[in-house]
């Protein structure tokens, strides 16, 4: 049985969510340009609801979309947040690096974290703005996985189950928590699962 959409996102989506061709939903006005902080709040609470059967020490997420709800949560539990950067900074070596494709951009890039922050004793918490195709989270499993890190769970505003990441992961055996799944965008219909 899968979990209700959280209220409070569903009924911003459906007020001031966009849909762009190909299948993409803009969320600039509350999450990926201007942010709401109380929303933000209100959905880390959520994730904190929907986790509590898990054990985590750190939360990870990748820049620079899953920033935001990342560090809310961080916030309300007190906990280390860790992004994982796009771009290899020169003075950084004791890298773990993978390559990423992205839907949005229709290219790969190569995303990195320190092992100083990505540790064997870490149990992570993964939180992104979005999970589509599932190519983030893939990229994630593989850094957590070199790192010889635990992975917890992973945590989604939005979903778009019509792209099948949610799928995948869950078949690994991963538990998943997406606050709004959203079944289809066609026609430039928001459709809710
Ligand atoms: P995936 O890797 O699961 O295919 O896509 C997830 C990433 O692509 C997210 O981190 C998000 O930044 C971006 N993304 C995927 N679909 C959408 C969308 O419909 N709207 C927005 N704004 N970003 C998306």
């Amino acid at each position: 049985m899968s979990t209700p959409c959280f209220g409070a996102l569903q009924a911003r989506i459906l007020r001031d969510g966009k849909c762009l061709p190909g299948g993409i939903l803009k969320v600039d006005g509350f999450i990926n340009h201007q942010i709401d902080p109380d929303l933000l709040e209100q959905m880390s609470v959520e994730f904190i609801r929907r986790f509590a059967s898990v054990e985590f020490n750190k939360i990870l997420t990748i820049e620079a979309s899953g920033i935001a709800p990342a560090i809310m949560l961080g916030f309300l539990l007190h906990l280390p947040v860790v992004f994982a950067k796009k771009k290899k900074p020169s003075t950084m070596d004791n890298m773990l690096t993978t390559s990423v494709f992205s839907f949005t951009k229709n290219r790969s890039y190569d995303v990195c974290c320190s092992k100083d922050f990505l540790k064997p004793s870490d149990k992570v918490l993964f939180i992104d703005d979005f999970l589509a195709n599932g190519n983030a989270a893939k990229g994630i499993i593989d850094l957590v996985q070199q790192a010889g890190a635990q992975l917890a769970g992973m945590g989604f505003l939005i979903e778009k189950s019509f792209q099948h990441g949610g799928d995948y992961l869950r078949e690994q055996g991963i538990k998943v928590e997406s606050l709004a799944v959203i079944k289809s965008l066609d026609n430039c219909t928001i459709e809710f699962a």
